[in-house]
């Protein structure tokens, strides 16, 4: 089994009295590609968002490498910087220029120098094919566009596990492909990532592992043919049923 990077235990997290997350259990290893599905609310982006700790976990642990990130005196900066994230609504800077965009917080939170950071953006945009796009601005491309700058940007922070939330949802259909393939060609590269979606041929085909949420639980994990040829649970069943 390869390394351990992310393990999360006993994770809870409540709004008020909404228990949105009860008692997660997972973990992350090096090179691997997890997918969560689950029906909306299910708890899918609140998880991602505790992981990263856009979200204050209300309980539980979060090991990075070993050590527990919410115990008192955790540096949370720095572990911040170990995980990218890259969400459904891309959240680019829009007075920025491309290659703007994926230099700013290398040079402000990296502190790389502009070179080379401007290097490594140029190289993580022409991964993406966007690399003729470095002097546009964000509304002058697509969504597809516009994700996988956002793609880079993350990449540019050489994150150690990059968490993707729904990142084709709020793309035009014919747009969807495009950055589908992006992130298949990160899977095969050896990029650890953990990708909340509800495209399920993608989920199928890509990932390691596959995680069914259903109300703030695991209820079910396994590989891709566990999940989408037997499933155990009667829940996956019938979520999927809805989706394939
Ligand atoms: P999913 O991503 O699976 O659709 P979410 O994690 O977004 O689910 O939401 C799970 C539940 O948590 C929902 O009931 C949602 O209303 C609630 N929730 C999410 N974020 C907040 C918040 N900031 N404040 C209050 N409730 C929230
Ligand atoms: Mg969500």
């Amino acid at each position: 089994m390869s390394d351990i990077i992310l393990e999360i235990k006993n994770l809870k997290k409540s709004f008020g009295q909404n228990e949105v997350l009860k008692n997660i259990h997972m973990t992350v290893a090096s090179g691997e590609v997890i997918s969560i599905i689950g029906s909306s609310g299910s708890g899918k982006s609140t998880l991602l968002r505790s992981i990263n700790l856009l979200e204050d976990p209300t309980s539980g642990e979060i090991l990075y490498k070993g050590e527990n990130v919410l115990e008192k005196g955790y540096d949370l900066n720095k572990y911040r910087t170990h995980l990218g994230m890259v969400f459904q609504s891309f959240n680019l800077f829009n007075n920025l220029n491309v290659l703007e965009n994926v230099i700013v917080a290398q040079t402000t939170v990296l502190k790389r120098n502009r070179a080379e950071a401007r290097e490594i953006a140029l190289k993580n945009l022409k991964s993406v094919g966007m690399d003729s796009f470095a002097n546009a601005k964000p509304a002058q491309l697509s969504g597809g566009q516009k994700q996988r700058v956002a793609i880079a940007r993350a990449l540019s922070m050489n994150p150690d596990v990059l968490l993707f939330d729904e990142p084709t949802s709020a793309l035009d259909p014919e747009m969807v492909g495009e950055v589908l393939k992006t992130m298949k060609e990160l899977a095969e590269s050896g990029l650890t990532m953990v990708i909340v979606t509800h495209e399920m041929e993608f989920a199928r085909d890509v990932s390691d592992r596959v995680i069914f949420m259903d109300k703030g639980v695991v209820a079910e994990s396994g590989s891709p043919e566990e999940i989408f040829v037997n499933p155990k649970e009667e829940r996956t069943k019938e979520f999927l049923t809805r989706f394939l």
